[in-house]
Parts: structure tokens; C-alpha cells; sequence
């Protein structure tokens, strides 16, 4: 860290909005000067859930917010579901925070050049649970040969942290017959939220 300023501005950041106009002035790859502005994140930074995703779409470069096209739609009626919103008690957040040309695959390059930013939001909002929302997401943070239709809905720990790996919500508008699995992890997500955060928490799903 000592030898890269940038990571070191990032560690000691005063605050979240520091935090974020640091990665506003990113410049570490060349996804930033194809796309019109950095997306940071949002939701609650004293958010026990934080869900991640792959990076942004024309409609979240265009809005400058995570999750605002019609994957995020899908994704808020799961989170709704399971008792969750971007407005009250979700981080949301992904692995790349400019978008790739053409909607592309990240590089893994990019990928690491990106995830200091991430990982610094990790490290002030330590969420105890992470939703991770398709195969880049869960291969960036988990394991690079992950499989997501085999690890899906199992629970992996880091640190103190459980992280869920589990389809992305634009996979499931092109195969909704993984719908039912993506439940699945929803409600599994919901009973370990009671369980480490609020026995009280209030899910529309019947678990
Ligand atoms: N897909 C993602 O992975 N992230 C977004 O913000 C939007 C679509």
C-alpha cells in the first residue's frame, strides 16, 4: 500500500463521500475514459447485507447508480421479497465500478484494477452476510474457477464474512426457470440474516 498512493488514499479516506470521489477520479484502467461516470454504489453503509455484481450497464453508466435497468428491477422484487431495499437495509455495490464496453465480461486486469475500491467498502461497512450476485462476482471474490450452477446456494466463509453465490438477476430474465433457485438462496440468506443480525426481520417469502 506503502508504494501505491492511490490505495493509500483510499485506506484513509476520511469518510464514505471521500471514499467515493476518490474512486470518481480513477483513472487505474481504460474502462473509466470509454464510460460516462464511475458507479460507486448504494444503499445503506450500515448495511449487514451487501450484494455484488459485475458492473455496470448503459442504464447504470447513464444513472450513475448500480442496478437501475431491468436486471435491477428483477433484482429489487428479490430483495423485496426476502425483506430487503437499497433504500433501508442493503449495500449494493460491483466488482467493476465503470462499464465495459459493449456490456463485456470485465478482464480480470480490470477486475484487479478496480478492487481496491471495492475492497475498501468491504472493509468499512463489514458486512456479516454478501450476496453474490453471478459467475464474475463469485470468481473474482471466491474462486477463479468457480462454477456458479454447482456452488450456487452454498454458503462459503471468509474471514467472519458469509458470502452466497447465487445467479445474476440478467441471467434469470433470459432463464427463468433458475428463478425458483435464486429463492432459494433468497430464503437462505433471510435465515441467516435472523440469525445474525435480527431474529425480527420480516421476509415476504415464506421461509
Ligand atoms: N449488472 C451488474 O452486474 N451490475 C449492475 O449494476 C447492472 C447490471
Amino acid at each position: 500500500m506503502e508504494n501505491d498512493p492511490f490505495l493509500s488514499d483510499l485506506h484513509w479516506a476520511a469518510d464514505w463521500e471521500h471514499l467515493k470521489n476518490l474512486a470518481a477520479g480513477c483513472t487505474r484502467c481504460s474502462l473509466r475514459a470509454g464510460c460516462t461516470q464511475v458507479v460507486f454504489g448504494c444503499g445503506s453503509i450500515h448495511a449487514h447485507l451487501m450484494v455484488i455484481g459485475e458492473g455496470p450497464g448503459a442504464d447504470e453508466d447513464r444513472l450513475g447508480e448500480p442496478f437501475v435497468g431491468a436486471a435491477g428491477k428483477l433484482l429489487d422484487n428479490i430483495l423485496h421479497a426476502g425483506g430487503f431495499s437499497r433504500e433501508t437495509n442493503v449495500y449494493i455495490a460491483n466488482i467493476v465500478k465503470c462499464r465495459p464496453p459493449g456490456n463485456r465480461v470485465p478482464t480480470p486486469a480490470e477486475r484487479e484494477a478496480c478492487l481496491p475500491i471495492l475492497r475498501e467498502q468491504f472493509r468499512r461497512l463489514r458486512p456479516k452476510i454478501v450476496l453474490l450476485l453471478g459467475a464474475t462476482a463469485a470468481q473474482t471474490i471466491l474462486d477463479p474457477t468457480l462454477a456458479i450452477s454447482k456452488e450456487r446456494g452454498r454458503w462459503q466463509k471468509k474471514g467472519t464474512t458469509l458470502f452466497m453465490p447465487t445467479y445474476h438477476p440478467a441471467a434469470l430474465l433470459r432463464n427463468p426457470k433458475w428463478k425458483k433457485d435464486v429463492w432459494e438462496d433468497m430464503k437462505e440468506v433471510v435465515r441467516l440474516y435472523r440469525d445474525l443480525v435480527d431474529e425480527h426481520h420480516l421476509p415476504e417469502l415464506e421461509l
